[in-house]
Formats: C-alpha cells, structure tokens, sequence
C-alpha cells in the first residue's frame, strides 16, 4: 500500500476562483499575505462567467456596476456586457494582480473538516490534500446547475443540456429544440435559437415579468473619455449605483411604488406579442418583483415567431424522443435544453464541510435552513468565512459590491487574529441569532415573500435564506470593520471571550 502524500500546509485556503475567490486573494496579497492557496475545480478563473458560455449569456446588471472598485472598466462595449466580455475581464484583473501563480486549477475540493486539536482545516481534493489554518468560500451562489426532476428524463435519446454546460460541439441549426423554464437564462437564449433552429418549443411554468433591456453601445469618444477624463467613471458608476440602490424600498418595504414599472412590463408585452392569447399566457399572476425581474427586448418577438410555441400545459414526462404534457400531446424534439436554474438554498458544498462537533453544514442547515452572521461566519464552523454566504444575494444590483463587502471584512477579521495574536475566530451562537431574527424580521414585509410566488429565493420551508433585504450601502456599513464582539477569539491554549481580551 502507498503513503498517502502529506498535507501540503497554507495559512489560507480559498474555494472558487470567480469574482469571490479571486477578490479574496488579490486583497490578501494586499495585505502582505502571501501563504494562500485558490482551488478552482475548473480550468480557468471566472467562476459563473467562464460556465455560462450559452448562446445570448449577457449581463442583466449594468456594466458600469460589474467590475471591481478597484479595477474599474473602462472598455465595456455597452451598457450591459456580453458574458465573453466579462470573462475577459475577470482574466484580465487576475493575470494583473500577480496573485495567479496562487491559484490550482481543476481541483474539485472533496472534504473540508475541522480540527480541533491541531486547530486548522483539512480539506481534501482530487489533488491532494491541504491543511489550511482558515477557509474562505467562494464557490458561488449559482453554481450547481439544477436538472428539472422529470418523469422519464434520464430515457431521452436526443442530445440534453443545461444552460450552464453548454455543448458547443452540438450544431442546433435545423433541429427541433425544446427549452424547459422560462427565467433569466432562458429568456437571454431562447431569441438565439429562434434564429436557427427548424422548431422551438418553450416550457413556461411560470411566466417571469420581462422589462425593456435600454442597452447602448459606447462609442468610441464615450470610452475614450471614461478612460482618460478624471473621474468621469467615477461619477458614472456613481450615477447608477444610486439608481438602482432608489428601487431598494420596491422589494423591501412598498412594492406599490413598482406599479410603473410594471406598466412597462405589460407594455413590453403588448409591444412584442400581437396575439392575444399567447399575451394572456405571458402575463404574470404574482407581484412585480416577487421572482428576479427580467430585461430582454427581443424574448417576447422570438416567443412570436412562427417556429416558436410557448407550451404552458405541465410537462407530463420526457420519452426517449419527446416531451409529453399533462393534456397527451407529444411534441418530438432533437435537443433538450434545461434552463431550470442552480441549486441555491440547499448548496451542495455544504455536504462536505463538517465542523467543530461532527456535523456538516448541511446537517446544522437542515432545519433552521442557510443561516450565518453578515452572510460570512457559521457558529461552530471556527476559521471558515463565506463570500456570497446566505442572505447575501440581490434583486437590484450587483454581487460585486456585496463581494467586496465581505471581502473587507474578513480582510479586517484576518488583522484582528493577525494582531492580537489570536489562532481560532468562531462566531458566537446568540450574535448569529440575533442577526437573523433581525433580517427574517425584515424578511416578512419584502416583495420576495409577500408577492405570491415561489423562487429560487426562497427554501423547502419557504424562508428566504439567499437575499439581502435593505441597500448595499447598508451592507457594507455593517461589514466595514470586523466586530469581535459578537466572536469567540482563542489562542491555543485558552479559549477568551472577545469582550475580555480585545487588542484588535
Ligand atoms: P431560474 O431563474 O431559477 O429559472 C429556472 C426556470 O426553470 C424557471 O422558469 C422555472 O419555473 C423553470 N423550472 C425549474 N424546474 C422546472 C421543472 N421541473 N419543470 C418546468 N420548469 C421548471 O434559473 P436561471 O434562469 O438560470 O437564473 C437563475 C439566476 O441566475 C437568475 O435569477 C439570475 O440571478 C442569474 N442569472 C443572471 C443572468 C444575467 O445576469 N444575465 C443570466 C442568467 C442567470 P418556475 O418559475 O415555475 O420555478
């Protein structure tokens, strides 16, 4: 029998290489740390942005928003980016940091336990195994792509695909095509293969509200000028970021102050669909904003188009060369496309981290559904901090922000530990507890909850453990500066309660 290899040893180990993880690094290099290590289970860095590569896969949030603070864009070609462009992005600022020669690719993290004897977590990987004194995890909010449950799916002779795995070998010209859901990945592809395919039939469950997109290509001039004119990206970001934080209140606390939104929703309708029976299969029976608001100019005409139907009869189940619904028509189909959405309030990462008593996170989830301090710390979980953790997601803006957010502050939490000299952070139960009492509170009143509809929001029990209900100022107000006091900081030997010793 062979020895296993020893664990390779690092004082900080970050899971994802996308906008999270690669954040986390380039701001621990920053901070003079150099004994990290990134594990990315696929070949490149950009996490969401290097797997959606489906044809349409764009930005639905502006892209003076979608770049780092502190790597601003000036080169965007419009006003929401095409997912190449962000992907080229995300190259670009990580090739720039001099951070990449952290980063392991292709290593899929397997397990993550903790030690408490030697204080410090074991993380296996189909590439060894690593021993880490903290974890940072950034492997993403919607990055487990969710395959529909359906009678008979597994029978499908054709070719099947999710919008997140893309086949590019698989030449869709002249096929008949069948997409299953209708939300923001299906509406960006959908206006695609209407322009190839012989026959595309679109399986609606529930008909998402879809606004005008507004994009604008920059002209040249206008990019020169956001390059080179000081502080005019600034002032730009600046301008819609405020914007879009004014359409906060519309989710968490007056969804009336929607209503024109909505007009222009029902407008968007009337102006992209003449017949009137399929406008009536496209109107939403839930509030505007219930489910994450839609932009798209061309879905409503593809939907229109003579070799579309927008089938809305339940899917029965898929045979070897079809799809079924529940009314007995079969509509024969070559390809499958799921666009049914990612694995959100159950992340199956949680699986396969296991804490200070035994229990994986999952377990410790099970009831009480996704649950940490700020979005970042899980009591019994010591050293472990989430990047776009529970409750950290947004229906208006960009991740981005809530990333960096949160990147500061476990930048600030590292200090603490750095200069006081402490081994083991882990928050304390009560704190947590009172956090998200506090947010559930605020939870009750948002659009999310009270609008009448089920989303990939909220979790089997119906609690919305993903999004965060007030601005992203407020967020980032609150991350600033680590706050021992809701922590258990120890040395190695004797555990001190924050508010005993603090030196931070
Ligand atoms: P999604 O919003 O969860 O939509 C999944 C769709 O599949 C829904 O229409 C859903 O219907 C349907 N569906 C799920 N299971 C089904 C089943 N068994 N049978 C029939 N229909 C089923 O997923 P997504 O479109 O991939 O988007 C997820 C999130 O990713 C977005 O909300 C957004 O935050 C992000 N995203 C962003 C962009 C962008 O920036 N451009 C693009 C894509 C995605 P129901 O509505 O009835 O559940």
């Amino acid at each position: 029998m062979t020895e296993a290899a020893p664990a390779q040893r690092v004082d900080h180990l970050i899971i994802g290489a996308g906008f999270a993880g690669l954040c986390a690094a380039i701001k621990l290099q920053e901070d003079g740390e150099r004994d990290f290590v990134v594990l990315e289970r696929g070949p490149d860095v950009g996490g969401t942005w290097r797997d959606n590569t489906y044809p349409g896969a764009a930005c639905d949030v502006p892209s003076q928003l979608y770049s780092f603070s502190f790597a601003r864009n000036p080169d965007w070609s419009s006003s929401y980016s095409p997912q190449p462009e962000i992907q080229a992005y995300i190259q670009r600022v990580a090739r720039r940091s001099g951070t990449l020669d952290r980063f392991v690719f292709d290593t899929t993290v397997e397990d993550a336990d903790w030690d408490d004897t030697a204080q410090r977590w074991t993380v296996r990987t189909s590439g060894g195994t690593w021993s880490a004194r903290t974890v940072i995890v950034g492997a993403g909010g919607l990055s487990e792509p969710r395959l529909p449950e359906i009678d008979g799916i597994d029978t499908f002779q054709g070719t099947l695909f999710h919008t997140a795995q893309w086949d590019h070998s698989v030449d869709l010209t002249g096929k008949r095509v069948a997409v299953i859901g209708t939300g923001a990945s299906a509406i960006q592809v959908v206006p695609e293969l209407q322009k190839i395919v012989a026959h595309l039939d679109v399986y609606q469950r529930t008909a998402p509200w879809v606004i005008p997109r507004n994009d604008r290509t920059y002209g040249d001039l206008e990019r020169r000028a956001l390059r080179y004119v000081p502080g005019l990206q600034r002032l730009y970001r600046t301008g819609v970021y405020l914007a879009k934080e004014a359409t906060v209140p519309a989710f968490t606390l007056w969804p009336g102050i929607s209503a024109p939104a909505q007009k222009q929703a029902l407008a968007n309708i009337r102006k992209g669909i003449k017949d009137p029976a399929l406008r009536e299969k496209v109107t939403p029976h839930f509030a505007f904003g219930c489910k994450r608001v839609l932009i798209s100019n061309d879905y409503y005409p593809a939907l229109a188009a003579d070799n579309v139907d927008l089938v809305t009869d339940p899917i029965a189940k898929v045979t070897g060369s079809s799809i079924v619904t529940a009314d007995g028509t079969e509509r024969e189909i070559d390809v499958l496309v799921v666009a049914t959405g990612f694995y959100t309030t159950e992340l199956p990462i949680t699986e396969h981290i296991t804490g200070r008593h035994g229990q994986t996170l999952a377990e410790q989830w099970r009831d009480s559904g996704m649950t940490a301090y700020k979005g970042t710390t899980v009591p019994n979980f010591p050293n472990l901090f989430f990047i776009v953790g529970p409750n950290t997601g947004l229906g208006h803006s960009s991740m981005v922000l809530m990333i960096e957010s949160q990147v500061a502050y476990i930048r600030d939490a590292l200090r603490t530990m750095r200069t006081g000299g402490y081994d083991v952070v882990e928050v304390d139960q009560a704190a947590t507890d009172r956090y998200n009492a506090a947010l559930q509170g605020r939870m009750r009143r948002t659009v999310w909850s009270a609008g009448g509809c089920d989303s990939w929001y909220l979790d089997a029990h119906g609690k919305n453990t993903t999004l965060w209900p007030r601005s992203t100022w407020d967020f980032r107000r609150r991350l600033a500066s680590f706050d021992p006091e809701a922590y258990t900081l120890s040395r190695a030997a004797r555990p001190v309660h924050a508010r005993e010793d603090v030196t931070a």
